[in-house]
């Protein structure tokens, strides 16, 4: 790796201090992935180039998930290396990626321009695989146990950084190196069929890169990956203009709202976006997007030791999802993963149990997330730019 780039120089937050503005930093060169279909074929037209030829790239890089210039003999040989290099500049730099559970889990870090590090995780079960992306580098949502929460936001993400970590993604799956699947995977062959926001970031603090790289996931190919919308996840804090917001896009990706208190003097020390919008606002928020797009909210949980795993806070999350409606909501408790000096640990197995069966007796759908890639500092709130 060169180590000429500058170092990202972000400000640690101090307890509770949320950050809405990245500082201000230069840009990425603009990437195909950044445009919609007008822009790529006015960018390819600005180079000098017939408009058609951006409806080729966009076939290399979604389709193929291509961006050598010497396998896209469709393009014209004069003139090729620069139209590739101007609308697929290459946004990430692998630095490493690391394995964990039989090399069915890794975790891939990347590089930006200028120098910011962000993470992926490429997960696979049986008869599906999984993304987790990073949307933002750092975060400026300070929740205390997270450790991305503790480096504080170092910049938003574009839309085509966000997307890359798919298409890297993608081509890892179709490199063949990814070990796990079943007989019935093996006949297909593998695709990213589900993608999470629970990386890096606060995706709806960088709401419009965030839904528009939503956009390029979900768009036909050649015009974006083709995904399923249902295969995509978006987590959040609880920015409530922001969750109805994404409601009204039209766009049926499920909500996970980070929730880990069901009360304000808990969440406010857990979650201090809570200090804005409360635990009521947040669940009425979670509930208006379920009414709106039909999608079943879930409902993040981190069982810490001793601090939210109590049983009245299992009945009060209970009471307060049952009093908006049925059917609408599930809740994911999943151990805590303590970050490095954590004065926190995991609930005990008993009591973890206890907290699960406790919603079930309230009649509330709960399955204890897995903490896939723990050993990588791949799991859940792990994410750090730590590499370097
Ligand atoms: N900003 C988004 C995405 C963050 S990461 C959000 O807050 O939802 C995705 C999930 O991991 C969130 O629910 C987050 O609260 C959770 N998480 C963060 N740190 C964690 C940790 N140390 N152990 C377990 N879960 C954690």
């Amino acid at each position: 790796m060169s180590t000429d780039l500058p170092t990202p120089s972000t400000r640690k937050p101090v307890p509770g201090q949320l950050t809405f503005t990245a500082p201000r930093r230069g840009k990425p060169p603009v990437h195909l992935a950044d445009l919609d279909e007008a822009g790529r074929k006015q960018a390819v037209e600005a180079l000098g180039h017939k408009g058609f030829r951006a409806k080729q790239l966009s076939t290399h890089y979604f389709e193929h998930l291509v961006t050598d210039p010497e396998q896209m003999t469709d393009l014209p040989k004069g003139g090729r290396d620069e139209l590739v290099s101007a609308m697929l500049p290459q946004l990430l730099t692998p630095v490493r990626s690391l394995e964990a559970d039989n090399g069915r889990t890794i975790k891939q870090v990347f590089r930006l321009f200028d120098g910011a590090l962000v993470e992926s995780v490429i997960m696979r079960y049986p008869g599906r695989v999984t993304m987790c992306i990073s949307s933002q580098a750092g975060c400026g949502m300070n929740c205390p146990f997270c450790a991305t929460g503790q480096e504080g936001l170092t910049r938003n993400l574009t839309i085509a950084e966000i997307v890359e970590q798919v298409v890297a993604g993608a081509r890892y799956l179709r490199s063949g190196q990814l070990a796990g699947g079943n007989s019935e995977d093996r006949e297909a062959p593998l695709r990213v069929s589900n993608v999470v926001f629970m990386g890096m970031g606060e995706a709806l603090a960088n709401y419009r890169q965030a839904v528009n790289a939503i956009r390029r996931l979900t768009e036909a190919p050649p015009s974006g990956l083709g995904m399923s919308a249902r295969g995509l996840t978006m987590s959040t804090v609880g920015l409530v203009p922001a969750i109805d917001k994404l409601a009204a896009e039209g766009i049926p990706v499920t909500l996970a709202l980070s929730l880990h208190a069901p009360d304000d003097e808990l969440r406010n020390e857990l979650v201090p976006i809570n200090t804005r919008w409360s635990v009521d606002e947040a669940l009425d928020a979670a509930y208006r997007y379920y009414q709106t797009t039909g999608r079943r909210v879930s409902i993040e949980y981190a069982l810490i030791k001793d601090i939210n795993d109590h049983a009245w806070r299992a009945d009060l999350l209970g009471e307060k999802l049952n009093a908006r409606g049925k059917g609408w909501v599930h809740v994911n408790p999943i151990p805590l993963n303590p970050t490095p000096g954590s004065k926190w640990t995991a609930s005990r197995k008993g009591v973890e149990q206890q907290f699960v069966e406790r919603l079930r007796a309230h009649g509330i759908p709960t399955t204890v997330r897995d903490t896939r890639g723990s050993d990588i500092d791949g799991a859940c709130g792990q994410l750090a730019a730590s590499t370097a």
